[in-house]
Formats: C-alpha cells, sequence, structure tokens
C-alpha cells in the first residue's frame, strides 16, 4: 500500500494531537472538533441491548464505539455483533483507563441507577462528555455531586430523556409555553406496566429500584412539561399488592402535585398495572395524550380539533443525535443534568411526604 507522505503526516499529527489531549479537559476542549462522536455504553442490559444499540446503528453524529462490562462473555458476543476493537472495550475495574482513549468522546451510563453517580463521576474525571439514564440518581446529593464533577472536568452532562426528543411531546411542552387554551387548571399523569420479576434491581432499594424513580418520572415529567412549572408541593401515598415481591420498595405510587399557578397535577406510577396517558385540562380546553410516555407511537388530540402525530423514526437515535450535536456546536443539551436533578428533588420530596403522611413543601 503506498501511503502519500502528506496523509501520512496528516494521520501522524491526527494520532499525536489525540494522544496529547485525551484524558487531560482542558486539552481536550481544544481537540480538533469530530464529525461523529465515540460513544461507549457502560452496563449491557436490557436498555442498552435492546434499544441503544440498534439506535445507535441509525445515528449520523455518533456511533458505538465502546463497551464497560463486568461479563466477559457479553464482552465476546457485543465485540463480534458490533466490530468492536478489543482496545475500546473495558471492565469496571479498568474503566478509568479510558482517559486515555481518543475513540471514545461520551460515556453512557446504562446501570442500576444506585451506580449512576460512581460511574458519572468516574467518566467525568477521564475527561469523557456523559449520558447517564434516568432516574439521574436515588438522592438529590447525588445529583449535585455528578453535576459538580462535570462540572469541574468541563464536561457535558446528559439525562436520557427520550421523550423531550419527541416531536410529540414537544407538542403539548408548546402548549404550556403558548397558553393556547389558557391557564392549566388540572394534570392528569400516568405511567405503569406489569413487572413480575422478583429479584431484578428494580425491586432493591439498595441499588435504587422502586416505581417512583422508575416509571414515575414519566408521570411526574408528565406534570412538569404540562405546566411549564415546578411543582412547590406533594402529597403522595405508596402501595403494593404483591408484598412478597415489593417489601422493599414500593410497587405503586399515587402523588398530587401544586404548581405556583394554581394548577394541581394527579399522577400515578405502578409496576402492578399498564398505564401509559396524560390528560390536560385548561381554562378553555383539553389536550389528552396516549400513549405518552413510549419508545414510539406517541400520539393525541386537543378539543379544537387539532391532532398530534408526528412520525419519528427512532426516539433514541434522535436523542443521542441532538445531545451529541449540541456538544459538537456547543449548544444548550434538551435534558441536561439539570433536568435530572428537578425531578429527583420531586422525588425526595414524594418519598418524605410517604414516610410523614403529610403534604411536603418543596
Ligand atoms: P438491566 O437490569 O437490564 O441492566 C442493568 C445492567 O447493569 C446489566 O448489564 C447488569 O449486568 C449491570 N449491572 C452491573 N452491576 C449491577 C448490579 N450490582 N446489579 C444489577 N445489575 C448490575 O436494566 P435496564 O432496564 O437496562 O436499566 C438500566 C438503566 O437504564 C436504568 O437507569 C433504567 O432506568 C434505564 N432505562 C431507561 C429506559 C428509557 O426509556 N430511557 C428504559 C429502560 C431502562
Amino acid at each position: 500500500m503506498h501511503i502519500e507522505r502528506r496523509d501520512f503526516l496528516s494521520t501522524l499529527t491526527m494520532a499525536s494531537a489525540a494522544t496529547l489531549f485525551s484524558g487531560n479537559p482542558l486539552l481536550a476542549s481544544l481537540a480538533p472538533k469530530k464529525e461523529k462522536l465515540g460513544i461507549a455504553l457502560v452496563g449491557l442490559g436490557y436498555y442498552s441491548t435492546d434499544l441503544l444499540a440498534p439506535a445507535l446503528q441509525l445515528t449520523e453524529k455518533c456511533y458505538l464505539a465502546g463497551i464497560v462490562t463486568g461479563t466477559p462473555e457479553k464482552a465476546q458476543t457485543w465485540k463480534a455483533k458490533y466490530k468492536i476493537p478489543e482496545k475500546n472495550i473495558y471492565n469496571y475495574q479498568n474503566f478509568d483507563k479510558i482517559a486515555d482513549n481518543p475513540d471514545i468522546d461520551i460515556v453512557y451510563v446504562v446501570l442500576p441507577p444506585s451506580m449512576h453517580r460512581e460511574f458519572v463521576v468516574r467518566a467525568a474525571k477521564a475527561g469523557k462528555h456523559v449520558f447517564c439514564e434516568k432516574p439521574m440518581a436515588p438522592s438529590v446529593a447525588d445529583c449535585e455531586a455528578m453535576i459538580s464533577a462535570c462540572k469541574t472536568n468541563k464536561v457535558k452532562l446528559a439525562i436520557g430523556y427520550r421523550c423531550q426528543h419527541d416531536p410529540n411531546i414537544q407538542a403539548y411542552m408548546k402548549v404550556a409555553k403558548e397558553k393556547k387554551f389558557g391557564k392549566v387548571m388540572m394534570v392528569n399523569s400516568a405511567a405503569g406496566y406489569l413487572d413480575n420479576r422478583t429479584t431484578h434491581w428494580k425491586q432493591n432499594k439498595k441499588l435504587g429500584g422502586g416505581v417512583m424513580g422508575d416509571m414515575g418520572v414519566y408521570a411526574l415529567q408528565g406534570a412538569r412539561l404540562a405546566t411549564g412549572e415546578e411543582p412547590v408541593s406533594v402529597t403522595a401515598l405508596a402501595s403494593t399488592t404483591r408484598p412478597q415481591i415489593y417489601n422493599q420498595v414500593e410497587e405503586t405510587m399515587m402523588f398530587m402535585l401544586d404548581f405556583p399557578s394554581g394548577a394541581r397535577a394527579a399522577c400515578q406510577t405502578s409496576f402492578g398495572i399498564n398505564m401509559n396517558h396524560l390528560q390536560i385540562n385548561y381554562e378553555k380546553g383539553w389536550l389528552k395524550m396516549e400513549p405518552h410516555s413510549g419508545y414510539s407511537g406517541n400520539k393525541g388530540s386537543m378539543s379544537d380539533g387539532t391532532i398530534i402525530n408526528y412520525p419519528i423514526q427512532n426516539q433514541q437515535a434522535k436523542q443521542m443525535d441532538e445531545d451529541c450535536l449540541a456538544i459538537i456546536s456547543g449548544s444548550e443539551l434538551i435534558a441536561p443534568g439539570e433536568e435530572g436533578l428537578r425531578d429527583i428533588r420531586v422525588v425526595e420530596a414524594i418519598y418524605k411526604s410517604v414516610e410523614t403522611g403529610k403534604n411536603v413543601k418543596i
């Protein structure tokens, strides 16, 4: 193979630049801008396997460059399936070496919630931008530590709120902003499915289980995005119909939110009931969505006859492409760490209300 000297020198310069810039957050910000960013998925469970990796075959601004897993057999399967080079495969112990890998621009944390903080902080310290799945973390303190680590290391932090990238969800956010039907009076929001697993992290308190952080954030996001406001107080009630499974965490949570404008929301979330809808009643009309927080097919209608039904090829691909574009262009992320924190602040108040049996100010 004949390599032109100029090509050789340019390859050499890029390679040296990559080595020079990687692992050093300050220098990394000066590195030549890439057109397509390399993502490493951490945690190769259901969501990475069934949704994110397939979506990364459709993305235009990023690609699946690496993996981080605690299971060597998974590493082999993924390496073969997605042609991932051995040098881009890490385990939880040697993960910090990712700092020296110029192929990886973004670490996407797809682990149980109790592990989000550790891996987001380690990724930030390695000088990598971070995507983190919802719920951001089990506590406000965790979220603040994650935001702070990313700020200190000058990397971006995006939360995997795929719905906020969906034009069908953006449609009712726009109604809130433009006050098309006047003030919001009442929101009804529900997100749940029947989970029959018995020993998964979703049933384990220490690993960040419980329906509130899991499906509950979709019900909560429905209320927050429908009003465009942050709730000021909450009254919540936790329950379970299967105490043999749900003995550490709640199976169902019902919570009522009060917003500064006087709008109220009644929200439900459950690991025992299939439900996925949102209804907003305004001063002069209504808007309904069903499904409301699906991977696809979210749709709705308004009292003036407007139909919400925008086609979308792949929600996760759109989310990752838009977040990568924000990183490449230096613009605002749609759902940064601060947005994850806003939800967890409410989630903490919800648990406090369950514990005290009282209305809790947020
Ligand atoms: P999962 O149980 O299928 O996968 C979790 C992964 O973490 C597995 O690969 C497991 O091996 C690994 N892991 C490492 N240490 C572990 C430990 N101590 N206990 C259990 N697992 C451990 O879970 P999932 O459904 O893929 O969820 C992962 C994250 O993605 C969660 O934060 C979840 O809320 C989020 N998620 C988001 C969406 C969405 O629509 N945005 C959908 C599903 C899951």
